[in-house]
């Protein structure tokens, strides 16, 4: 049976990641993701109403017209979890192809809404919900598999696609925590013995290759955001903390260590609600019971209203805006456009990094400058990473030991790196690891 493996999207760039794996006459897709931040620099882009063409152009989503020569038909779409870089194009592409969509339960929900939402898009794509652990036949020779593993939003896997040539393994994106905050780490003993069994290529992500060790755990990141809430608790100024609105396990730590201070926790935005509540709903979190969440505009502000009026020093509103977006609450908050006033002495806790692209800079500058003048105290990234380290890269290496390398979910210098450290590991570049361009693909068999 011929494998090829085609990078589609996300192979020159971080963002609108997707993969196609050609099996014989038989293609499985992994991710339709959305890019970001080229969004938002054509500002006036309202995806919704934009037309596929158009949002290729821009580089917003993964352009698969490269996949239009392929032979064969897919059979799935596959996703690793539920970042709109891995799922934010399917309501644009996935009712191009006649395939189930296959993901975690959670993932899945957060599909679903994000299809619903534009309406006919995905009236007709079937969603299957497929557990960690648990396998998926797609035809006699092609079966997935989920291997549970860690990120910074829950329920993530590693997608496993078993061929009669070796087992295809989707690294988009994971971190080894052996100690996380929700969920078990990852499935560390089914990964040594599907090594065993034999890997013919580890498509691996490659965001954070140029950081040497490993990365931290997210037991860590609790410790750095109960170091600094508790150091507060009897201040009697504000508190606001603002983080990923994915990230649950952080919403999770930053909600209880605000009960612990005596505080109620208020989550605040749309995709706050959105990810919170989902997740809720699933019993995937259990948050303090004195936790609230207010999404649209109108009841966030009439709760920043009442928080004022009850006291700032009662509640700890966790709010969207930690990269500075217009529009975002913390943004409002300090511009002074809700009811809710920032005044000197109050506690401004960014729980995140700057994600590294020269907007984001300028954006958090303004925010920070802004809260800076009214005499907000700044507390900056009390955060670990969600993504695999180098080492993390070797040791997921020396479990599968899979046959060949192919970097994906970066910019060329990740890929380049990654490249230039399987080599290090005994892996010849053009003939074991494969340093891709999007568009670009290659055979394995
Ligand atoms: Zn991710």
């Amino acid at each position: 049976m011929e494998i090829e493996i085609i990078a589609v999207g996300g192979y020159d760039e971080v963002g609108r990641n997707m993969t196609a794996v050609r099996c014989g006459k038989e293609i499985v897709i992994f991710d339709m993701g959305l890019r970001l931040d080229q969004v938002m620099i054509h500002e006036d882009a309202e995806i919704e109403n934009m037309k596929v063409p158009d949002l290729i152009r821009i580089r917003a989503i993964p352009d698969d017209t490269v996949l239009n020569g392929s032979e064969g038909s897919v059979k799935a779409i596959v996703c690793s979890h539920g970042h709109l870089d891995h799922i934010g194009a399917l309501p644009k592409l996935a009712q191009r192809y006649n395939a189930p969509i296959i993901a975690t339960p959670y993932t899945i929900e957060l599909i679903r809404q994000q299809i619903s939402a534009e309406q006919k898009a995905g009236a007709n794509t079937k969603l299957f919900a497929l557990k960690a652990g648990q396998r998926y036949t797609l035809s006699q020779g092609l079966t997935i598999e989920f291997v549970r593993t860690q990120h910074s939003i829950i329920d993530c896997v590693m997608p496993v696609l078993h061929t009669p040539q070796g087992a295809i393994v989707y690294a988009l994106d994971f971190k080894l925590d052996r100690s996380p905050v929700i969920g078990e780490p990852p499935d560390f003993a089914r990964l040594r013995q599907i090594g065993k069994e034999g890997v013919l290529a580890l498509i691996a992500e490659c965001t954070n290759i140029g950081r040497k060790g490993r990365c931290p755990s997210e037991r860590l990141a609790r410790d750095l955001v109960r170091d600094t809430l508790t150091s507060y608790e009897d201040d009697k100024n504000a508190i606001i903390v603002t983080t990923f609105s994915s990230h649950i396990s952080r919403i999770k730590t930053i909600a209880e260590c605000a009960h612990e201070i005596g505080r109620k926790p208020v989550l605040l935005g749309r995709s706050m609600e959105k990810y919170a509540v989902t997740a809720e709903q699933m019993k995937l979190v259990s948050f303090p019971e004195t936790t609230s969440v207010f999404g649209n505009r109108r009841t966030v502000d009439r709760t920043l209203r009442r928080l004022m009026k009850a006291g700032k020093d009662k509640f700890l509103p966790i709010v969207t805006g930690h990269q500075g977006e217009p529009g975002s609450i913390l943004t409002r908050m300090a511009t002074g456009d809700t009811p809710y006033q920032i005044t000197a002495g109050d506690k401004v806790v960014f729980s995140a990094n700057v994600i590294p692209n020269p907007m984001n800079f300028g954006q958090r500058y303004m925010v920070e400058a802004r809260l800076k003048l009214v005499g907000a105290r700044i507390f900056d990234d009390l955060h670990v990473s969600g993504h695999a380290y180098r080492e993390d890269h070797y040791e997921l290496i020396q479990l599968l030991q899979p046959q060949h390398l192919v970097p994906a979910h970066g910019s060329m210098t990740m890929t380049a790196e990654y490249t230039q450290f399987a080599g290090e590991m005994g892996y010849a570049p053009h003939d074991t690891v494969h340093l891709l361009r999007n568009g670009e693909r290659i055979r394995l068999a």
